[in-house]
């Protein structure tokens, strides 16, 4: 029998021990999908153990105390061990962790710290519990401190000297900005004679770029476009000396949670094959926002982060522009005070909007079966999951062309009306947003058409084995190869 390759994966929340974004719900449900291939993947997770975690009351069982060097002292770090869903997770404590309130403190020293010492603990305790990865795979940059360390000791360490390394890049921007002093603190030097700009060479992420065997992120579309001015958060010139090295697999959505055939928030569950219960929702969503009962306007959502990567800002002229037609829209959202401000302006000016500045995982999922049209305007989207769960739920998406939107979205064009499932639009401005909507308005009057972009919709398949099965070729490509050092 042939042994399962065994990976080491680290990253900053997972859930449902910690979630504050979309990477909590790849390194929450990516592990468990390895696991489950029919080529199951030795996938152990690594992650910090945020007093928030402690404080849950999950079951965790001491595994290895040991120190990490740090230019004041050694620090003591202590690992613990609990299992979810078959897999075997890690949680690393520590001072570093301990003494940081939040997941992202903000504070880049604070947070600089507290992730270079989970990812120096988490190599550190594959050693001492003689577990020897093939692949370290690694998030963020919170986790690339883990990749850079490797390249720099995979020479000269006999343990890890078969250990390839893989980093995924959830959201480019975030490089891990002002963390250098951190990151020497614990050993790790300034790259120097590198292909990286200057002021990168002490960066966690772009440290991480330089030093992966592969990179890969969160959909085939993103992957283009990192290696553009646009989205390249200035690191263009080099990423390009890495192209041949990254690719994109789009992330999945955990289809059991995301159901509405079994979602018990709803009011009437359906499915594709029996669509028209879905009114019922859509009826009941009218009355809690006290809107015109009538279903024959079309419902349009938003449910974002208000942030302005979500192009959120692009709406309200949007709708001034489409003012002329019968609609209602509602918003769900939290985030910049000023784009919330615009959005309670929003429902001051339209009568037929409604804004709600609160988390609310049940109402969103209300919002999913109950309305028609969801608008994400996003300037940029790695992957996306908002579009994902709306399909799933008969909601039409109606996006911005970019990353994982693109990848997911099949545009109505009049030509190809027989694959479509949504609405796409290039240029990211009011007008063009306003174009794309007027454009779905006219579909939507044929009810027979709309039914058919929701049909479609509901029926993809954007299942986490689908994921797991292209993560397992990286892995298993990795495994064959060189690791070029
Ligand atoms: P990102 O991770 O960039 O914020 P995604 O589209 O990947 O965006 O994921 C957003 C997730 O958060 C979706 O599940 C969406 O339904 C949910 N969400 C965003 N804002 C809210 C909110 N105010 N209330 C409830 N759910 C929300």
């Amino acid at each position: 029998m042939v042994e399962p390759i065994k990976v080491l994966f680290l990253a900053a929340e997972a859930d449902p021990l910690v979630k504050i974004g979309g990477l909590g719900d790849v390194a929450g449900s990516l592990p468990a999908a390895l696991r489950a291939l029919p080529e199951p993947v030795d996938v152990r997770l690594v992650l910090p153990l945020y007093p928030q975690i402690k404080k849950s009351g999950w079951d965790l069982t001491p595994v290895a105390s040991f120190n990490i060097p740090h230019s004041r002292g050694p620090i003591l770090a202590e690992v613990f061990q609990t299992l979810i869903n078959g897999v075997t997770i890690y949680l690393v404590s520590g001072a570093p962790v301990s003494e940081s309130p939040a997941v992202y403190s903000g504070d880049p020293s604070q947070d600089g710290t507290k992730f270079t010492f989970f990812s120096l603990a988490a190599m550190e305790l594959a050693k001492i519990i003689d577990w020897q990865p093939d692949i370290l795979h690694a998030h963020d940059w919170h986790a690339a401190p883990a990749v850079y360390n490797l390249r720099l000791i995979r020479k000269s360490d006999n343990f890890f000297r078969n250990t390839k390394s893989l980093l995924t890049v959830h959201n480019l921007p975030y490089l891990g900005y002002d963390t250098g002093p951190a990151l020497g603190a614990f050993g790790l030097p300034r790259a120097h004679m590198s292909p990286l700009p200057d002021w990168a060479e002490h960066l966690p992420l772009p440290l991480g770029l330089l030093t992966a065997d592969k990179i890969n992120t969160v959909s085939p579309c993103y992957a283009k476009e990192m290696l553009t001015e646009e989205f390249g958060a200035n690191l263009k010139g080099f990423l390009g000396t890495r192209k041949d090295d990254i690719s994109g697999i789009l992330n999945g959505l955990d289809m059991q949670s995301w159901d509405p055939a079994t979602d018990p928030q709803l009011a009437v569950n359906y499915s594709a094959e029996t669509l028209n219960k879905r009114k019922e929702n859509k009826k009941k969503l009218l009355n809690e926002l006290n809107l015109d009962p009538d279903l024959g306007k079309p419902l349009f959502a938003m449910i974002n982060r208000l942030d302005h990567q979500k192009g959120v800002d692009l709406v309200p002229e949007a709708l001034r522009l489409v003012h002329d037609l019968e609609w209602q829209a509602v918003i769900l959202g939290t985030g910049d005070p000023s784009l919330e401000d615009a959005a309670r302006r929003l429902d001051q000016e339209f009568p037929q909007v409604r804004t709600v500045l609160r988390y609310d995982g049940g109402l969103a999922r209300r919002i999913y079966a109950g309305s028609d049209l969801i608008l994400i305007p996003s300037r940029y989207e790695p992957c996306g999951l908002t579009q994902m769960i709306a399909m799933r739920y008969g909601c039409v998406p109606l996006a911005r062309a970019t990353g994982g939107l693109k990848d997911t979205i099949i545009d109505y064009l009049f030509g190809k009306a027989g694959q479509s499932t949504g609405f796409l639009f290039e240029e990211s401005t009011s007008q063009a947003l306003a174009d794309t909507i007027r454009r779905a308005i006219m579909v939507y009057k044929d009810q027979r058409r709309w039914q058919g972009l929701q049909r479609r919709g509901m029926r993809k398949d954007f299942s986490w084995e689908r994921s797991a099965k292209k993560y397992l070729e990286l892995y298993q490509e990795l495994v064959e190869g060189d690791t070029g050092d």
